[in-house]
């Protein structure tokens, strides 16, 4: 199970809240031990601490991408779709 994140969406996230002005896959999800499984079109599929364990197979909370992106331990706790992908 992959998290298709909107590059967009989370760079807005990131610019928003961080001032490193690095790319927030980069610079935040990768040295927190995600994985970019597969990338196109504007998303990157992520696989990670945090991301795949105790959830709903419907749905996920990245509150965990969202500590690593933003520096902010909560805040992302509404869940967002994920799906199933080949890797
Ligand atoms: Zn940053």
């Amino acid at each position: 199970m992959v998290y298709e994140a909107l590059y967009t969406k989370w760079g807005r996230y990131h610019g928003s809240r961080c001032t490193c002005g690095q790319d927030w896959v980069q610079a935040h999800a990768l040295p927190a031990g995600f994985r970019v499984v597969r990338e196109g079109n504007g998303f990157v599929a992520l696989v990670g601490p945090g991301l795949t364990v105790g959830v709903d197979e419907d749905h996920l909370t990245v509150a965990a991408l969202w500590a690593a992106v933003t520096g902010e331990a909560s805040g992302k706790t509404w869940p967002e779709r994920v799906r199933i992908v080949e890797r």
